[in-house]
């Protein structure tokens, strides 16, 4: 089964990736995770990469492409793979088809966790940190009893940066932006299966599971 699992920031991709490699064995395959190990193994290109990152220089493509196909090849990857992160572009994508025609294989699902930008907002933007002893909360999934207190400590209660509604809408549009012609390429494709992460994990993945399961 090789899948390649699309959602935005919010959406809930993370927590379906852990539960779908648990349930089917496959490598949960993301772009992170693959550049760390290509340097830590010191291969040629992962090498490449290295010397990118340390300028502080975005990998370029042909890096990126020939260490995603390198880890495809590897055998753990024989009966299927989750793809995360990657393909971002439709540069990208196209590459993947082509790594995956060499190695006599194809993607069999692109799973897109649907989110509405309204929700992932409020998902995102809910986040509040204790200036004292560091506790987390989220005004909507787990709010403090008091507004604005920590129930531990007493401590205030503030927002990150990273976590104010004008950086987290910049950060979705820039993604919706980038994410749109990779959604349209796989439709074309007949790969593409939007599945409603407005419902709690047990039913995404419920569906998912229900996807998968129905095609092995
Ligand atoms: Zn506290």
């Amino acid at each position: 089964m090789n899948i390649v699992l699309m959602g935005l920031p919010g959406a809930g991709k993370g927590t379906q990736a852990e539960k779908i490699v648990e349930k089917y064995g496959i490598p949960h395959i993301s772009t992170g995770d693959m550049f760390r190990a290509a340097m830590k193994e010191e291969t040629e290109l992962g090498l490449k990469a290295k010397s990118f990152i340390d300028k502080g220089e975005l990998v370029p493509d042909e890096v990126t492409i020939g260490i995603v196909q390198e880890r495809l090849s590897k055998e753990d990857a024989h009966k299927g793979f989750l793809l995360d992160g990657f393909p971002r572009t439709v540069a990208q994508a196209d590459a993947l088809e082509n790594i995956l025609d060499n190695l006599g294989k194809k993607i069999d699902y692109v799973i897109n966790i649907q989110v509405d930008k309204g929700v992932l907002m409020e998902r995102l933007t809910g986040r509040r940190i204790c200036k004292n002893c560091g506790a987390t909360y989220h005004l909507v999934f787990n709010p403090p009893s008091e507004d604005g207190v920590c129930d531990r400590c007493g401590g205030e209660l503030y927002q990150r940066a990273d976590d104010n509604e004008e950086t987290v809408q910049n950060r979705l549009e820039v993604n919706i932006k980038q994410t749109q012609p990779l959604l349209d390429f796989y439709q074309d494709k007949g790969y593409l299966v939007n599945i409603d992460g407005q419902r709690d994990i047990k039913e995404v993945f419920s569906e998912i599971d229900k996807l998968i399961g129905s095609s092995r």
